[in-house]
Formats: C-alpha cells, sequence, structure tokens
C-alpha cells in the first residue's frame, strides 16, 4: 500500500457497482477511510466485506433530505467522489421532458446537491477535493444518441469549474472525469438492451480507437490521484480518459 491518503476521508456515491465500487476499493486501498453509498443495500453489503476501511451508507441522492442526513452521518470529509449518472439513450426526436429531467437530476443535480452538503465542512478544514463523474460525451465531443447525456454531461463540467473557480484560493479543488466507454454492469445492460448483445460489444469496441474497453480500474487510477496531493496543482479540470476517443 502507498498510502497516497492516508489520514483522509472520502465519500463515493453510486459505489456498489462499476467505477464508483473501483474507485472506492482504491481510495481504501490508497488509505482512505471511505464512505461507499448507493441506493443497492445488497451489493453495498458485499463490498464492505472487501476492504476494512470501507464503511457503506444507502444514500439516494435524488433525495436532499438523505444527502443532509447522509452529511450530519459522515461528518467532514477530505475527499467527494459523485459518481452518480446514467444514460438516456437516444437523439432528441426519442426524448421527452422526463428524460431530459432524470438526466439532470441523476447526472447534475444530485452533484451540486453534495457538493452543496458537503462543502461548508471542506472549507471549514480548509482543504479537500470534489471529483465529479462527466463524460467524454458532453462539451468533449457528441457521440450518436446520447443527447439527454451528453448534455447533462457538459453541464457537469461547467458545474466542476464554476466550483473551482469559486473556491480556488480556499483550499477545495474541484474537477470531473471525462471518459470513454468504460466495462460496467450498466455498459453491458445498454449491451443487453440492444438485442445483440455481441453486435452491440462489437460496436462500443469499434468506436473506441485503441480497440478495447477501458476497466473500471483505470478510471479509479485517475480518481485517486485527483484525490491525492499529488494533484495539488490541478483544479477545474476535465480529465479525459478516453482510449483516443476524442483525438
Ligand atoms: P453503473 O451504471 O454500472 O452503476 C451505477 C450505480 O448507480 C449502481 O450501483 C446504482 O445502484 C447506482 N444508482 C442508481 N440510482 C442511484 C441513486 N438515485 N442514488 C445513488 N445511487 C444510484 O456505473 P458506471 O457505468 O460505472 O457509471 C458510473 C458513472 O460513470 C456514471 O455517472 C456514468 O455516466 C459515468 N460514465 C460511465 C461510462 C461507461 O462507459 N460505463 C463512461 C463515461 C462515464
Amino acid at each position: 500500500m502507498t498510502g497516497r491518503l492516508n489520514g483522509k476521508t472520502a465519500l463515493v456515491t453510486s459505489a456498489a457497482q462499476g467505477i464508483g465500487k473501483a474507485s472506492a476499493l482504491a481510495l481504501a486501498q490508497e488509505g482512505a477511510k471511505v464512505w461507499a453509498t448507493d441506493i443497492r443495500e445488497d451489493l453495498l453489503k458485499e463490498l464492505s466485506k472487501e476492504h476494512a476501511s470501507i464503511s457503506t451508507l444507502v444514500l439516494d441522492v435524488l433525495k436532499p433530505e438523505s444527502i443532509a442526513a447522509a452529511a450530519t452521518k459522515t461528518g467532514n470529509i477530505d475527499v467527494l467522489f459523485n459518481c452518480s449518472g446514467y444514460v438516456h439513450a437516444g437523439t432528441i426526436l426519442d426524448a421527452e421532458d422526463k428524460d431530459w429531467d432524470f438526466s439532470f437530476d441523476l447526472n447534475v443535480k444530485s452533484h451540486f446537491h453534495m457538493i452543496k452538503a458537503y462543502l461548508p465542512g471542506m472549507l471549514a478544514k480548509g482543504g479537500a477535493s470534489i471529483i465529479n463523474m462527466a463524460s467524454v460525451c458532453s462539451s468533449v465531443r457528441g457521440l450518436p444518441n446520447r443527447m439527454a447525456y451528453g448534455a447533462s454531461k457538459a453541464a457537469v463540467i461547467g458545474l466542476t469549474k464554476s466550483v473551482a473557480a469559486d473556491f480556488v484560493t480556499k483550499g477545495v479543488r474541484c474537477n470531473c472525469i471525462c471518459p470513454g466507454t468504460v466495462d460496467t454492469p450498466s455498459l453491458h445492460d445498454r449491451m443487453r438492451a440492444q438485442g445483440d448483445y455481441e453486435k452491440a460489444r462489437a460496436a462500443f469496441v469499434a468506436r473506441q480507437p485503441m480497440g478495447r474497453l477501458a476497466q473500471a480500474d483505470e478510471i479509479a487510477a485517475l480518481v485517486t490521484y485527483l484525490a491525492s496531493d499529488e494533484s495539488a496543482f490541478v483544479t477545474g479540470q476535465a480529465m479525459v480518459i478516453d482510449g483516443g476517443l476524442s483525438i
């Protein structure tokens, strides 16, 4: 264990599977005390057995009152990783108001509420690192059939830069991560939803210039870097980690 995060407390939202889970484990392996939160109590129970430094908490990030209760329970933290988000598939012609609203509620507004709940404690401590999950599908580049998703992830980049600018002199850094396609359970769901899993997987792989998907651990490595003091001079950045998708 290199212990880059010894003495720090981190909280990860949507940590029961995929990138959130890989990040919770990576942060714990680097020495952080980690609060892994999600709505999937069953999966959180399994995760808590994987590392002694991981505590779990059921947290629905769509509920501001639950976020307030979580902030009271966990107390001040040093690292907040807002990983929550989901993909609405379709063009603007396929999207209804409810799709737009849900994309923004889960992908952006949840981050807004989490930051508002935890920032006062971070300022009181005199420093922290906030990491938001965006995507390469955002203001970085457009992808087909991702209208509501891309718009919401571009908003995450705007939120990130605004928070970074407002608190740059107060020791609070705020960055976001823009992955390409990552091999996670929700990606498998999206492949299955297309009817022919193998064909859908081949299309996702073909979209990646490196000819492969990212593994969640590769994204978690960037999360631990942004969480640690190694990235102390980095704020307000949209860090692209996409296997060349945006070249
Ligand atoms: P995933 O979709 O496999 O898992 C999502 C998790 O979110 C689940 O554990 C689920 O229970 C949880 N969740 C759902 N609703 C919730 C709520 N209301 N409150 C709290 N948790 C809730 O995860 P993933 O594919 O690793 O994606 C994680 C993040 O990474 C998302 O923001 C996604 O947009 C982003 N991302 C993913 C990819 C990819 O290719 N997988 C690429 C770029 C960005």
